[in-house]
């Protein structure tokens, strides 16, 4: 699920309570928890749909608070960490109270946990019981942003919708665009021959020069995964599109398969031989 999904979901009303951002920076995190506030806030004028419209009395004042009073909305609520590498229970617990009432201004609430990895053990278990027994019919949405999904309890993750906003600006930054627009390539010239050497080539395309020797090292999935999700931006075909969605979100659970020691390769070849294989079948069906 990438993030874009997330708004089209939000906008039909169809969007789970309770959504993982993870992956990218810290600023992308808290960029693309605004701009699902907004989107879950908004109240479009009648000749301004769209939303977020950015214009709205709600859209205008979504923001994190410490930026100005301009920026402050009763219904989009941001809990930070509160100790040196902990969000504490009382917090939590004072944070979450502000669910137990109606909105103040929007149709519905956003309680947004900026440093979601940082959760006590208790201050999860807090939230995941509102989570179970959500108080009254009011739409909420929690925004959970990490660095990783796994960096949350299993019991969290379970009752979340994980979306991964790419893997943050690190060295070769470049390099994603480049094997992106390379993954395109085989990917099309296999959609045009349906040679499976195709698609072997589309997994060394993931498999790049990422660092692959620590199995329990999560950076070259998330690579990986970042180059798919990029390679699906820029292609116009919604099947395609799909299918490398699907393909980003099997790279980021690999790391559970690459635990039980099989090889890396194996497994991206796998991933996109099962994802991508289909498409030329589909393609061929008159
Ligand atoms: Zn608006």
């Amino acid at each position: 699920m990438d993030l874009s999904a997330t708004m089209e979901l939000a906008r039909s009303g169809r969007l789970y309570p309770s959504l993982i951002l993870h992956g990218a920076d810290e600023a992308e995190r808290r960029a693309a928890a605004l701009e699902l506030g907004r989107c879950l806030l908004c109240d479009p004028s009648p000749s301004d749909r769209v939303r977020p419209c950015g214009s709205c009395r709600h859209c205008r004042r979504v923001g994190w608070g410490s930026a100005g009073a301009d920026a402050f909305h009763p219904d989009f609520q941001v809990l930070e960490r509160d100790l040196k590498t902990v969000t504490s229970v009382e917090a939590t617990k004072a944070f979450l109270r502000g669910a137990q009432v109606t909105p103040f201004e929007a149709a519905g609430q956003v309680f947004v946990i900026a440093s979601a990895e940082t959760l006590s053990g208790e201050a999860a278990n807090a939230l995941l019981k509102l989570l179970e027994e959500p108080p009254g019919k009011t739409q909420r949405h929690f925004l959970l942003l990490a660095p990783s999904q796994f960096d949350l309890l299993p019991t969290l993750r379970s009752r979340s919708l994980a979306i991964f906003l790419g893997a943050g600006s690190r060295p070769g930054g470049d390099g994603v665009a480049r094997a992106a627009a390379e993954l395109g390539q085989a990917l099309e010239s296999y959609l045009g021959s349906r040679h499976a050497g195709e698609l072997l080539a589309a997994a060394t395309v993931l498999k790049g020069s990422a660092k692959w020797d620590d199995a329990r090292s999560r950076a070259p999935w998330e690579h990986a995964a970042t180059i798919a999700l990029e390679c699906a931006g820029g292609h116009a075909d919604p099947a395609v599109r799909r299918a490398l969605l699907a393909l980003a979100s099997d790279l980021l659970e690999a790391p559970r398969l690459r635990l039980r020691g099989i090889p890396p390769e194996r497994i991206l070849e796998g991933a996109v031989s099962r994802r991508l294989a289909g498409l030329a079948l589909a393609d061929a069906a008159p």
